[in-house]
């Protein structure tokens, strides 16, 4: 098995870990590749889109023709998970911010994305989230976080905070508007994991 970290920006290595914790866990192996350029999305068995500024994110994916690999992955049913920056990519449609500096989405996910929904009243905050997919609460970290705001009726919504989305997935697309590599708690990488093994 391989597992594609796109490593353009953002919180790489975090990821990596706990990919590595997580697959330690449940006693599996797997390669993780990290993804600067075009060619070795198409090799991997399962992508992880990290956070990081989703502007430079998509320009530089588009660029460098790994936009297109992310779609035939997609496309093929191999599990894609994106956190934070990575939610607001993977949906279909922005808000006025988006649509203002006419960013680039990937567009894999009926959801349309505040992109920062929770940014101007608390840059960062955590809290005890209830994940539909989890028996007890975990311990999320939000950072300048975006949150959606609307779904299609194939979207499963995993998680709310009020009326803002903060977990959901589609087909083998999931997307977290918070950071699951910045915790010790593996429980949301094995809940990627489990798509894949
Ligand atoms: N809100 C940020 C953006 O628009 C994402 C923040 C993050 O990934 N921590 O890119």
């Amino acid at each position: 098995m391989r597992i594609g970290v796109i490593a353009i920006q953002g919180d790489i290595s975090e990821h990596v870990e706990a990919l590595e914790r997580a697959l330690n866990e449940r006693g599996e192996k797997a390669e993780i590749l990290t993804i600067k350029h075009k060619g070795i999305v198409p090799e991997c068995d399962a992508l992880v889109l990290p956070g990081g500024e989703s502007t430079t994110l998509g320009k530089l994916l588009i660029r460098e023709g790994i936009a297109d690999e992310i779609q035939e992955m997609k496309d093929a049913g191999k599990p894609i998970m994106g956190t934070c920056a990575g939610m607001i990519l993977l949906s279909k449609e922005g808000d006025e911010q988006v649509a203002k500096t006419h960013q680039h989405l990937l567009g894999l996910m009926d959801t349309t994305v505040n992109r920062n929904a929770f940014g101007r009243q608390r840059d960062s905050f955590e809290m005890e989230l209830e994940l539909s997919f989890l028996e007890s609460p975990y311990n999320a970290v939000f950072i300048r976080a975006p949150g959606i705001v609307d779904v299609g009726s194939d979207v499963k919504v995993l998680s709310r905070i009020d009326d803002m989305i903060v977990a959901a997935e589609q087909g083998n697309v999931f997307a977290l508007a918070f950071h699951p590599e910045l915790t010790l708690d593996t429980r949301v990488h094995q809940y990627f994991l489990d798509k894949l093994f």
